[in-house]
């Protein structure tokens, strides 16, 4: 299945199968909560796969429309269906409108209201507040089809009339000269989410969008597509529709092995975290007592967390910080004539793919391309990035000139507690052979899984009706 680069699944442990513990580890979701709850990775899942929802007539390969009466369950109809209500389905649903389909003929279901209530929830928990900013760029704008005016126009307009001239001109001098002779300009979340906000008001999203976690996608015997949800406890439902999208978002939170076997180990959640978790608690006892901070991973997420214990810093400089790397990063990524830019072992890349993979010519070279070279292409495109911020590279250079930020590189052996509580990371490095790295806290910072497997609906969808990955088993 092939999806979109921020297109991706999410899932819920509703109906998670025995998690596999197999590497990579997965945190699953709280069907109650929708937040991440690392004990449901070595609990058995909240719906029984018994359950007899959804009925057996899902079993066929084409649903017949009959069947779904037959249960008594209620069967509501609409012409357009968007799965997930997050902002992929936000996004299909506001071009329709714009395309002139009225509110009534569509119809997103999901478990939050509000469109961008998860990646809301994920930005916060992996350190980007309201006020920080994203990493798409200007004319990346969710809320308006045309991208214009775009992000940059509309806070240089917002500022400029708040007397506020300097950056309002900064912020028009960065879409004009990026990325070459200005930093790329990238909005502040919540200018995003607000004006997500004001289109979906606009639209009717309040009438278009329905509570229901989904368990089962079917095709109907007459064309049209079929979706099993429940609506709460013992509370079940069908859906059927002649256009279905899907956009479910990430499926789990990816977490380290070894990590996930302290955690299971010590039932200890507070020092082992994920950053895409929330694990406030780390920055506010680092506040309060110091402390040192082990960091796994060198993507983003890991620039925002250094760049929040910076923060903390300044409130108690008795914080530091200690990166462990896998390997040395001495070059970036090379393509044709172009090298990606590594500074202290950070690659940087504005976005997470090369701007032209999405409309430009790498996207005409990828669409060509046999799936080999698309691998080939993509491997060379992606990777673990950072974007080219130049706050986070100061950071970055004055941690370690100060001593209080340091890169070891390593191959992690294990994780266990000690007397005190604090956690040791047995590591071997290559010159020095094995070593321990002692820390109050532990953030895993490697990341989201978007495997289809870890999806029980995307997984089931792909089983029922032997659809084929790509070769990433996407
Ligand atoms: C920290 C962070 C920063 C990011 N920064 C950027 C950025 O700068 N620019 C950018 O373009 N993108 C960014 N992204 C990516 C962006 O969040 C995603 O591209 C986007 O949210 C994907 O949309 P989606 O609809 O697929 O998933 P989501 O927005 O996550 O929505 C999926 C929804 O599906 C619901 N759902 C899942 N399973 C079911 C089910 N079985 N039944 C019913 N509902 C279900 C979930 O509750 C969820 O609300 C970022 C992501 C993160 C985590």
């Amino acid at each position: 299945m092939q999806i979109g680069p921020y297109l991706i699944t999410v899932t819920f442990a509703a109906n998670v199968p025995a998690p596999d513990t197999s590497p990579p580890s997965t945190i699953f979701f709280n069907p109650n909560t929708n937040l991440p709850d690392p004990r449901l990775a070595v609990v058995q899942p909240l719906t029984p796969l018994a359950s007899n929802f959804p009925p057996l007539a899902f079993q066929a390969q084409k649903v017949a429309v009959q069947a779904l009466h037959a249960t008594g369950l209620p069967v509501d109809e609409s012409d357009y269906l968007a799965i997930g209500a997050g902002l992929g389905s936000f996004v299909w649903a506001d071009l329709l409108r714009i395309s002139g389909v009225p509110t009534e003929k569509i119809i997103a279901l999901g478990l939050e209201a509000e469109p961008y209530a998860r990646y809301k929830r994920l930005c916060l928990n992996s350190q980007i507040p309201l006020y920080e900013r994203l990493r798409s760029n200007s004319d990346s704008c969710p809320d308006n089809i045309w991208g214009w005016p775009s992000y940059a126009l509309r806070e240089a307009w917002h500022d400029f009339s708040k007397g506020q001239i300097n950056p309002a001109f900064k912020y028009l001098w960065q879409v004009f000269a990026e990325p070459t002779f200005a930093e790329t300009y990238t909005p502040r979340a919540g200018n995003v989410f607000d004006s997500i906000d004001r289109e979906a008001k606009r639209i009717s999203w309040n009438q278009i969008y329905r509570y229901g976690r989904v368990r089962g996608i079917r095709k109907t015997d007459d064309g049209r597509y079929c979706v099993a949800y429940s609506r709460g406890p013992g509370n079940y439902a069908f859906l059927v529709s002649r256009y279905l999208h899907l956009a479910t978002g990430y499926p789990a939170i990816q977490f380290l092995p070894d990590l996930q076997a302290y955690r299971e180990k010590y039932q200890d959640f507070q020092s082992v975290v994920n950053a895409y978790e929330a694990h406030d608690h780390v920055y506010e006892q680092l506040e309060q007592q110091g402390g040192t901070v082990l960091i796994r991973g060198r993507g983003i997420v890991a620039s925002r967390i250094v760049q929040r214990i910076y923060e903390a810093r300044k409130r108690n400089p008795n914080i530091a910080v200690l990166h462990l790397m896998r390997s040395p990063k001495p070059q970036g990524n090379k393509f044709q004539n172009t090298q990606r830019l590594v500074k202290n072992h950070y690659e940087f890349q504005p976005f997470n793919w090369p701007k032209a993979c999405w409309g430009g010519e790498l996207r005409a070279m990828l669409e060509k391309a046999t799936p080999d070279e698309r691998k080939r292409l993509l491997a060379d495109w992606g990777g673990t990035t950072t974007a080219d911020r130049h706050d986070w590279q100061q950071i970055t250079a004055q941690g370690l000139s100060e001593g209080w930020y340091q890169i070891t590189f390593g191959e992690v052996l294990d994780v266990e507690r000690d007397a005190q509580n604090r956690t040791i990371t047995h590591i071997r490095e290559q010159s020095l052979g094995e070593m321990k790295l002692l820390a109050d806290f532990i953030v895993d910072a490697t990341g989201l899984d978007a495997k289809v497997d870890a999806n029980p609906l995307l997984a089931d969808l792909v089983k029922h009706y032997t659809s084929q990955l790509t070769t990433w088993g996407d």
